[in-house]
């Protein structure tokens, strides 16, 4: 800080506004004040702008628009005032240079593998993956010349020697899908860049309120937006937070180009969705980790996954590298599949649904669900089985949530003790 204080300690008016200009505002303040840059009609709310197009003065303003030598709005697909406040708020929160937002996440991870690989190269990524993104790898990058090897998520000794002359990324969630499974990103970010790869890791579990990847090394940050930063399971959405370069420039181009844009409403309702995240994580991962003890003793479960429980492989990374336990409980109950199915159908209160971080706690059967197009030996790899249960946890009362499963547990077959 370069303003001095007078000798009796009070600063001068024009010390205090450099003063505070100069400290960088609090997490929770650029969660409510970031990215929203007030029109002349002074809204006090962010607006959604509901234009596909921007009008230029002149036709040489809209040449020096199009050439790049001016900036501003030329067309929705490239940037619009909106989604463009949801991305400079998410990168503020993320500690990022940059954010691309995405018609989704899946878009998301699409627009990077486009935006920065090209045939010939090779990704490594985790086995433990939302389903869709291995069969994106898997199925449609591996026809463009892209190849994929998995590895355990957790062993950084198997991502250093899964790499190759060829591989750009290393791709992982931590924690993952369904099964919490965690990764030391610091360790692993070594790893990539003293292999020459870039390290992207899927927040979505976290979001930037429990978990920062950028500044523990990682180079791109990857978000279902539809998840925890919508927080009400309204719209379908994603985002890519990186540097200028690899952001702005590598992913931003793909979109511009390849159109798999975010809407202005999205944006909207994502915009103020981070306005409440830190205070929803945290309820959130109270309302799981209270869940997860509860489970532990019930007797038809045999084993509870949560990152907040102590016998969690990776439990001392949380409160190091990520802040709580966050809002994602797994369980595999006793007696096999139709047990299984059988107490998923005896809730009431549960949604029985795909989407995780809503307000509405939700319960789903990954291994023919969200898992049901990975081959039976790839889920078996990943360890998702016939007996496995997510529940993202809302924000209800917890006793309901509690009470809404106990018939079910009831009639499960007993753990011998
Ligand atoms: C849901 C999800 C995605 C995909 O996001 P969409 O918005 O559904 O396209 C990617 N990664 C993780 C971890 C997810 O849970």
């Amino acid at each position: 800080m370069t303003s001095t204080t007078p000798p009796d300690g009070r600063a001068s008016a024009h010390e205090q506004t450099a003063t505070r200009s100069a400290a960088a505002p609090g997490f929770a303040t650029r969660a409510v004040r970031t990215g929203h840059h007030r029109t002349p009609e002074g809204e006090h709310g962010e607006p959604i702008f509901t234009t596909s197009s921007f009008v230029f003065e002149s036709a040489a303003e809209a040449a020096a628009r199009f050439s790049g030598d001016q900036a501003g709005n030329i067309y929705s697909r490239f940037t619009n005032p909106t989604v463009s406040a949801f991305e400079e708020r998410l990168a503020s929160l993320e500690g990022g240079e940059r954010c691309v937002a995405t018609a989704s996440g899946m878009s998301a991870i699409l627009a990077v593998c486009m935006g920065l690989l090209e045939a010939g190269d090779h990704i490594v990524a985790s086995r433990s993956l939302f389903g869709s993104t291995t069969l994106l790898f898997n199925k449609y990058l591996s026809r463009f010349g892209i190849a994929t090897s998995y590895v355990p998520l957790g062993d950084p000794g198997a991502w250093d020697a899964a790499i190759r002359p060829e591989t750009r990324l290393l791709f992982c969630e931590t924690p993952s899908n369904p099964l919490t499974e965690m990764v030391d990103i610091r360790g692993l970010a070594e790893v990539a860049h003293r292999r020459g790869c870039l390290l992207a890791v899927d927040n979505c579990f976290c979001t930037p309120a429990l978990q920062r990847p950028l500044e523990l090394g990682a180079d791109l940050v990857i978000h279902s937006a539809t998840k925890y930063l919508d927080g009400q399971g309204r719209c379908v959405g994603g985002a890519v937070v990186g540097d200028r370069k690899l952001v702005g420039e590598g992913v931003f181009g793909v979109l511009r180009t390849a159109g798999p844009t975010m809407s202005p409403f999205n944006a909207w309702v994502f915009l103020k969705g981070l306005e409440t995240l830190e205070l929803r994580m945290l309820a959130h991962s109270r309302s799981a980790a209270t869940l997860a003890e509860w489970l532990l003793a019930q007797p038809g479960i045999e084993r509870v996954y949560y990152p907040g429980l102590s016998d969690h492989p990776q439990h001392h990374l949380v409160g190091s590298q990520q802040r709580t336990g966050g809002g994602i409980v797994a369980f595999d109950v006793r007696g096999g599949r139709d047990a299984t199915w059988h107490l998923i159908d005896s809730t009431r209160l549960l949604s029985i649904t795909a989407n995780l971080g809503d307000v509405k706690t939700t319960i789903i059967h990954p291994a023919t669900t969200t898992h049901g197009r990975l081959t039976p030996e790839e889920r078996a790899a990943v360890g998702i089985g016939e007996c496995l249960v997510r529940i993202a946890v809302g924000l209800e009362d917890i006793a309901d949530i509690q009470s809404d499963l106990a018939p079910g547990l009831e009639s499960l077959p007993r753990r011998v003790r």
